[in-house]
């Protein structure tokens, strides 16, 4: 129908300048973790305003290494929403923890910080909110609230790396936050993550516990300042990031804000094109809040002339694809069957999970490639 190339879901820019660090790095001969990482590390504490940032191997590694260093562990229960990607709950259940699925604001997509309210018990230790599409969370709320219980919050922005909230980075604003650099994110390291603390004790923990729970990593025992001895203090896991990906996002990171620009027009045009169809487009951002724009999601309404799969179907005839950000997670067959949900239980993340798709939002789209995905979904959808 088209002769045009298949417009790849979540495709990432890669140019001639992030071949060419990572060729630098090879020929440097440090590949495992050293001066590259370290690099990266110091530039994303920069950029978040975090005093300490950590690189890991992915954000699901982050979120794992950020619950096991706050002491979460077996008899404690982990509040988060049934909004997000599995990996958030996983590493709650890897801790030995429970997690505790809540509900979602049916306009925000993010999680509602009555239903946090509503979740705690004497056990409850840490809320991990997700930071949807880019759209920073109620951290007003959930800061009193995590206070109010003497809880820890830990952030899963994988969405988020250049979210802000009234006047703050996130990163900078709970005990723990973690960002991924996972392809189809706002930058990309091919696999990677970060964690990033205020606290220089978690800091710390973070290190030797994301390396074998040695007190120095690799770079500074081999280092040409000579053997050092290590100490193992913890059976840590193998959570370091390379020297080979931090080239890489050392390179993204310096593209930030152009490609936010570029993601907010893409936006600004879907949000005219397609007022007048049978959807329900993202909310509004709230005022002093910055949103990362990570991904544009449509709610295909119950009179709409076509199902949410077959919608999908449709664009991808049409050469589109097309993601489902998410399928609540209580409904998933691990969650139902192991803590018994029921998917009415929490309604909202239930009904968006079955109504809910994203279309492509990269800074790669041409402005021809927005118009394709603009008149597939208004013919799909019946616009005129
Ligand atoms: C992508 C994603 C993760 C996992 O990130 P990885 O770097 O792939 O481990 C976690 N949470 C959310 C909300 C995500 O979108």
């Amino acid at each position: 129908m088209t002769d045009e190339p298949y417009i790849i879901f979540g495709s990432p820019i890669i140019t001639q300048a992030e071949i060419q660090s990572v060729v630098s790095t090879m020929d440097s001969c440090w590949i495992g973790t050293g001066p590259r990482v370290h690099e990266f590390q110091a530039k994303m504490a920069a950029y978040t305003q975090a005093k300490h940032a950590l690189a890991v191997g992915s954000c699901t590694a982050a979120l794992h290494l950020s619950m096991v260093v706050s002491g979460v562990g077996p008899g404690d229960e982990v509040i988060t929403t049934a909004m997000t990607f599995c990996a958030t709950a996983n590493a709650i259940v890897h801790t030995g923890a429970t997690p505790v699925l809540v509900d979602c604001q049916r306009d925000t997509l993010n999680i509602d910080p009555r239903a946090i309210e509503a979740a705690i018990t004497p056990r409850t230790k840490a809320i991990v909110p997700v930071h949807f599409a880019g759209r920073p969370c109620d951290m007003d709320a959930i800061g009193a609230i995590a206070k109010k219980h003497g809880l820890l919050v830990i952030e899963d922005a994988a969405h988020a790396i250049e979210t802000e909230y009234k006047g703050k980075k996130v990163g900078s604003i709970s005990d723990l936050t973690c960002f991924s650099f996972y392809v189809t994110k706002n930058i990309t390291t091919g696999e990677g993550g970060m964690v990033t603390t205020n606290n220089p004790e978690l800091a710390k923990k973070i290190q030797t516990y994301g390396l074998h729970g040695m007190s120095a990593d690799a770079w500074s025992r081999f280092s040409d300042k000579g053997y050092k001895h290590y100490a193992v203090v913890f059976p840590g896991f193998k959570y370091n990031l390379t020297d080979l990906a931090a080239s890489i996002g050392l390179v993204q990171m310096d593209r930030i804000e152009p490609w936010l620009r570029r993601r907010n027009e893409v936006w600004a045009r879907y949000e005219a094109a397609f007022a007048d169809l049978p959807v329900e487009r993202p909310a509004t951002p709230e005022p002093n809040t910055v949103h990362a724009r990570h991904l544009y999601t449509l709610l295909i309404r119950d009179d709409a002339p076509v199902d949410r799969d077959t919608f999908m179907g449709e664009l991808h005839r049409r050469k589109i694809g097309t993601g489902v950000h998410y399928r609540a997670l209580h409904v998933h067959p691990y969650y139902r069957d192991r803590f018994g949900y029921h998917p009415e239980q929490l309604p909202n993340a239930n009904w968006i999970g079955e109504h809910t798709v994203s279309i492509p939002l990269t800074q790669k789209l041409t402005d021809r490639e927005v118009d394709r995905v603009i008149t597939a979904v208004r013919d799909v959808l019946g616009g005129r």
